[in-house]
């Protein structure tokens, strides 16, 4: 069996970069011998079926556009249904949620697969180095090491009671409701305000979304040496940031 990972709309939704989450769950399956395809899906096509679909940060016009038309299309649903996995990142986030806003700030419908609501913010763009503590597995967390990352954004979300927050920020704004939250998962779906891309500096959240999309068997340990250096120097800068800037950043 193919593992089949899809970034999704990266001509809508690749101006972070955040499509390079996809690439770094396709090497980091075969690596470990998975046969893996990676699928960029244009939004022009129809939404290809996946195992693992990666939804990326965008502008607030083609944010829009994506959200309507992966409402159009139902696959993403209907995948998720059938028990699939969603990563979204930044505005994939926002569209994944209940609703989210325009560069009005006129609110539009999003999927509705992950029960988070955005409107927005009337300070500056939240913009910099996020450091996010997972909550623990004993309070029904993820429990992964902390979570890195970059956030430009300026939606703020709030979470509904059927998510669940990633963790608490460290560093940075993160969600923005005014409870230091990050991110937000709900069964299979799980979004974050961050792009690096996130999934290189946080191995351990690539790997949790691959043992969820592969059926929850023990992933054979890989060599991360390169993307520790990576996280030390990035969680160093956080801190150097912290020193100088104070706690947390107000949306
Ligand atoms: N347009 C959204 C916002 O500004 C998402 C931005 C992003 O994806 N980085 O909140």
């Amino acid at each position: 069996m193919t593992l089949r990972i899809v970034a999704v709309y990266p001509d809508l939704l690749g101006t972070y970069g955040d499509t390079g989450n996809a690439e770094i769950l396709g090497r980091r399956a075969s690596w470990r011998g998975i046969d893996v395809d990676v699928l960029h899906a244009s939004s022009a096509d129809p939404l290809p079926r996946g195992d693992l679909y990666c939804l990326g940060g965008g502008e607030d016009g083609p944010q829009v556009l994506a959200a309507q038309r992966l409402k159009d299309d139902g696959t993403l649903r209907s995948a998720l249904e059938e028990g699939a996995v969603v990563f979204a990142v930044c505005a994939g986030f926002q569209i994944v949620g209940n609703s989210f806003p325009d560069a009005q700030g006129t609110l539009h419908n999003g999927l509705g697969l992950l029960d988070v609501a955005t409107r927005k913010g009337t300070g500056s763009r939240c913009v910099g180095e996020v450091v996010v503590e997972f909550d623990a597995l004993e309070h029904g967390g993820l429990g992964l090491p902390l979570l890195t990352g970059f956030e430009n954004h300026a939606g703020l979300t709030t979470l509904g009671p059927s998510a669940r927050r990633l963790g608490q920020v460290r560093h940075g704004t993160g969600n923005g409701g005014g409870d230091s939250s990050e991110g937000a998962f709900q069964d299979r779906i799980l979004g974050t305000y961050l792009h690096g891309p996130v999934l290189a500096r946080n191995p351990a959240l690539a790997d949790l979304l691959l043992t969820w999309a592969t059926g929850g068997g023990e992933l054979q340990e890989l060599d991360d040496s390169r993307e520790i250096a990576l996280r030390e120097e990035r969680l160093l800068s956080a801190t150097r940031a912290t020193n100088r800037e104070g706690f947390a950043r107000k949306p």
